[in-house]
């Protein structure tokens, strides 16, 4: 393997395997991976199936700044995308809520990759310790030696499972060459529970439709009773928000208490969750199951609370369980042109190392894709 290479990309996952695969030169090209394989995380993402993208992308998708966001999407949008992938055999298709996973496994995804980068030098299994510019050039130091770069591209993405080879690489790059790194935190990823909500973990393995109030907003979908908390997309998504205090859960959403009017049928029946759940909670309300017209008007009361069950989280699950990292690289010192530094020449980030943050539904991969695309194309590319 060569000492001196035109570009250094730094992280074979989602963005660094991306732009490998659009550049031209590929033999000009060295990828460093801390791993033992490329893209390990697209392998484990989407449960096995890769949710690849969206079927509707915009900047209010996302945490970060939104024009710089929404300039890079635009460079290389979800329908550029899934036409650069299909082009190359690859066909995702939309399984629910817009969301497209790929059909058989992310394998699908990883091999395409190995095909793309074909002629790049890979450097897996190799920890880059630290970097610093001599004469105009990146002098990357890895676990593997020494090597010297004219572009120095990071794509080492957030500190979120670390066992597969994430490290604060990226963040400690950026400082180095004087950039901002904005408060680091788990993000998409379940909460742990104060003890009055420990009840919640004898429904471990149930799934409840949820609409969870957080600041000024509400975000609709279904909650995971975990062993350790809670989790599923509702609250995944709710994680993106949350740094201390309340959440409000209204575990009845939509419900018509007309329903109950009258009505013979006993009360854990005709909640609409399933009986498990509707049980514990009527335990917890202190409300004896019984057929829905023998309710008191003090137990419809105590029902409604279900619609504003208010709690502050213990925690959350923590960087080993979280699918990514909120906070990163400022963008105010990025060119959304390029993705290049605007404090140091020739220096790039790309992907999750950034401060922006996706939604769950395909939208960490999109921005690591639209990112790398941006990039690539400043460093002149071959679509
Ligand atoms: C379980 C899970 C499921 C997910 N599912 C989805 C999904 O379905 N859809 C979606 O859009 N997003 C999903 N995400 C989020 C998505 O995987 C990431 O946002 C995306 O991979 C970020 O791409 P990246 O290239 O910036 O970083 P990464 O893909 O994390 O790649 C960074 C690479 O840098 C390497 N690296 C780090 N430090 C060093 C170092 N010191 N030296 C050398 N190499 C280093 C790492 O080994 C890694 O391979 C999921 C995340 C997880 C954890």
């Amino acid at each position: 393997m060569k000492r001196e290479y035109k570009h250094i990309i730094i992280g074979a996952g989602a963005s660094g395997l991306m732009l490998a695969s659009l550049l031209k030169e590929k033999q000009q090209i060295l990828l460093i991976d801390a791993g033992r394989s490329v893209g390990a995380k697209i392998s484990i993402s989407g449960g096995g199936k890769c949710n690849l993208t969206n079927e509707s992308v915009d900047s209010s998708n996302y945490l970060g700044e939104r024009s710089f966001v929404s300039d890079v999407l635009g460079r290389f949008d979800q329908a550029q995308t899934l036409s650069w992938f299909a082009k190359r055999g690859v066909h995702p298709v939309v399984r629910k809520s817009g969301q497209y996973f790929c059909v058989k496994s992310a394998d699908e995804v990883t091999a395409l990759f190995h095909r793309e980068i074909q002629g790049v030098d890979l450097s897996p299994n190799t920890q880059v310790k630290n970097v610093y510019k001599k004469d105009g050039k990146f002098i990357v130091e890895t676990s593997r030696g020494t090597y010297i770069a004219e572009h120095l591209i990071v794509a080492s993405g957030g500190l979120s499972y670390p066992r597969i080879g994430a490290s604060g690489i990226g963040h400690d790059i950026a400082k180095s060459f004087g950039h901002t790194v904005t408060t680091l935190s788990p993000a998409l990823v379940g909460f742990t529970l104060q003890p009055e909500q420990f009840f919640f973990k004898e429904l471990s393995g149930v799934s409840v439709e949820v609409e969870v109030g957080i600041e000024d907003k509400s975000i609709r979908g279904s909650l995971l009773f975990a062993h350790k908390g809670i989790s599923g997309p509702a609250i995944l998504n709710t994680s993106l928000y949350w740094k201390k205090g309340k959440i409000t859960i209204d575990f009845l959403p939509d419900f018509s208490w007309k329903s109950l009017r009258g009505s013979k049928k006993q009360i854990s029946t005709l909640l609409p969750m399933p009986k498990r759940a509707a049980k514990t909670f009527l335990e917890y309300l202190k409300i004896v199951d019984k057929p829905a017209n023998r309710l008191s008007p003090d137990d419809i009361e105590n029902l409604k609370s279900l619609q504003e069950y208010s709690f502050a989280p213990a925690g959350t699950f923590g960087y080993s369980k979280a699918e990514v990292t909120r906070g990163g690289v400022s963008t105010d010192e990025m060119s959304s042109d390029t993705m290049m530094s605007t404090i140091e020449p020739n220096l790039y980030f790309i992907g999750e190392v950034l401060d922006v943050t996706g939604e769950l539904g395909g939208y960490n991969f999109q921005w690591a894709f639209s990112s790398a695309y941006t990039c690539a194309n400043a460093l002149v590319i071959e679509v």
